[in-house]
């Protein structure tokens, strides 16, 4: 059996979602979400949907501010809550960063961005208690703080329902068709069922190599272990920013109740997963180095106790980018790769992507699609930061 659609969108994360939605938006109705799972059960249920724009890399703060626009305007755009909580977003670096933070903070109010360098008596009233003598200086964005990465797809995949998109779960791709020696053409299910489309869109994150692989060329995307340790202080915390320690390499979210999340900003020793199969607790050497990181930067916790804990892979890229752009395969448009930031950044790859598809060009201002091709890694031109933290990896 086999149908044709205009858009095969594999994968029903965020950014299928997203693109799904987006395409709808805009007039395209004729679009087939294939999920071979259930909606968000990828890395999406795992995100700490974070909201920040502190980027050194235009496009990608630029992208993130949009995000922050449009989750503003979430609720009534498409008509769902989407989690978003503006507790702000703080970010403290030592004495060796600050040039570079001034830089990043001056690239990223050149692009609208609400961001300002504050000084340590400000930090220490957004979070009283927090350890902050050894960091040199500190950018905030009142807007930032975080959302709900799952609530967000299913607002993408119930706006885009209502639209006219079919959604279908249970749908494992298992390839893509080729259309003589160098086009895909559509995808054949884990049923024998085909699908032909116009162009396929490869949103499966970390999957998409698999399905890449047959067809001669390499997507560089693996997954990197990522863990996440809830800590309860032993009294909730009050409403404070999320906190990125650039000194402690780590981030701190207040939980809804009280409890504090603390996720690694660490990279110097991936551990890279199959994301299939993974042990989906924090491991001990994790738990120790959160002990004794966190007791640093809060030593006033009255109880602090190890709550809970989970894991999840990022799909990163060798420069911690995502891949967004045609495959260098007719049919295929590749949407992959985002490393850690693809909660934030996704309302305006669903938008970017769409508009690609359809016109050719994106109107998201200070975006450059280019950057994202997959062909930067053999062009040896890695999408990286204009003003690099030393010591805090390449994730920002
Ligand atoms: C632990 C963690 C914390 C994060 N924190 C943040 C954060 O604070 N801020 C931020 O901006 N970003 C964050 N991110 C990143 C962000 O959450 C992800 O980039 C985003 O959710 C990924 O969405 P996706 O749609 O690309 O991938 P996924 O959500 O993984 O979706 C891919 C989907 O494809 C499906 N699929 C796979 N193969 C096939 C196939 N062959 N056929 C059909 N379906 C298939 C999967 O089942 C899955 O549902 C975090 C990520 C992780 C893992």
């Amino acid at each position: 059996m086999s149908e044709q659609v205009k858009f095969v969108i594999v994968g029903g994360g965020l950014e299928g979602l997203g693109i799904a939605y987006s395409l709808a938006d805009r007039g395209v109705r004729d679009i087939l979400v294939l999920e071979r799972a259930t909606l968000c059960s990828g890395m999406t249920g795992k995100s700490s949907g974070v909201v920040r724009c502190h980027y050194g890399t235009p496009s990608l703060a630029a992208m993130a501010k949009y995000g922050v626009d449009f989750l503003e305007q979430a609720g009534e755009v498409l008509g769902e809550d989407v989690g978003l909580r503006q507790c702000g977003y703080a970010v403290g670096v030592a004495q060796r960063n600050v040039e570079a933070m001034e830089a990043n903070v001056a690239l990223q109010q050149g692009l609208g961005v609400d961001v300002e360098l504050i000084d340590h008596a400000r930090m220490a009233r957004l979070w009283p208690g927090l350890y902050i003598d050894d960091f040199a200086a500190f950018a905030y964005e009142p807007r930032g703080g975080r959302g709900d990465a799952y609530l967000l797809g299913m607002a993408f995949a119930a706006a885009a329902r209502r639209m006219g998109v079919r959604i279908r779960q249970g749908a494992l791709v298992t390839s893509l068709l080729q259309d003589g020696e160098d086009g895909v053409r559509g995808v054949e299910l884990a049923d024998g069922e085909r699908v032909l489309g116009g162009s396929v869109i490869l949103a499966n994150g970390a999957w998409a190599p698999a399905l890449t692989a047959p067809l001669g060329f390499e997507v560089p995307v693996q997954s990197q272990r990522a863990e996440l340790v809830l800590v309860d202080p032993g009294e909730p915390l009050p409403d404070v920013p999320v906190f990125s320690d650039l000194i402690g390499l780590q981030y701190l979210c207040r939980e809804p109740n009280g409890h504090v999340l603390v996720g690694n900003s660490d990279h110097a020793a991936p551990e890279y997963i199959d994301p299939d199969h993974y042990a989906d607790r924090a491991g001990d050497a994790t738990i120790t180095r959160v002990v004794e990181r966190l007791g640093h930067r809060m030593p006033d916790m009255p109880d602090p106790r190890v709550a809970h804990s989970y894991a999840g892979g990022y799909d990163v890229t060798p420069d911690y980018n995502p891949i967004i752009g045609r495959a260098p395969v007719t049919g295929l448009f590749l949407v992959t790769g985002f490393s850690g930031h693809g909660f934030k950044i996704a309302p305006a790859v669903g938008r970017m992507v769409a508009e690609v598809l359809t016109t050719g060009r994106t109107s998201l201002a200070g975006v450059e699609p280019r950057d994202f091709r997959l062909s930067r890694f053999a062009e040896g031109e890695p999408l990286l930061s204009r003003h690099p933290y030393e010591g805090a990896g390449a994730m920002r």
